[in-house]
């Protein structure tokens, strides 16, 4: 029992270390396959499960994004994400609350009453390689009628 409780405390080490180490938001099975080579007996199943305990303890954040599977984030205080719409990718974006969210604060009181003790900003966009891709695209389109 004892050496079964090791080898949780173990995987969960390895897990949060390597997700330590990347600020690319992996989904399970990314995160599976970056700590395969140290478990190599480790599970998806087992790698989800950590994950989840993991972020039950408030040791890493899981994302539910608008587009894609869930993801998990190493950096727990509180900071706003942005997502690609074209190839689903998520990265931190440093921004701060400004005036409007600080003013939406009584607004919101006064409109419905409720104490407003949170928010969550997911922002939507497209990242600078998709939207290269684009121009590029756009290029050759321009290129074709041209001649
Ligand atoms: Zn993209
Ligand atoms: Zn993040």
């Amino acid at each position: 029992m004892e050496k079964k409780q090791e080898r949780m405390t173990r995987q969960k080490k390895v897990i949060l270390e390597e997700l330590n180490k990347v600020k690319n938001h992996p989904t399970a099975s990314e995160v599976y396959d970056m700590v395969r080579s140290k478990l190599p007996r480790i599970s998806l199943g087992t790698v989800y499960r950590n994950l989840e305990h993991l972020s039950a303890k408030g040791l890493i954040q899981k994302l539910d994004m608008r587009k894609g599977q869930r993801r998990f984030d190493a950096t727990t205080q509180e900071h706003t994400h942005i997502l690609c719409l074209n190839c689903g990718k998520v990265e931190d974006i440093a921004l701060q609350p400004d005036q409007d969210i600080l003013t939406m604060k009584s607004k919101v009181k006064d409109q419905s009453g409720y104490e407003l003790i949170g928010y969550e900003i997911e922002l939507h966009g497209i990242c600078p390689e998709c939207r290269s891709e684009t121009e590029k695209q756009k290029e050759n389109q321009a290129c074709k009628k041209g001649r």
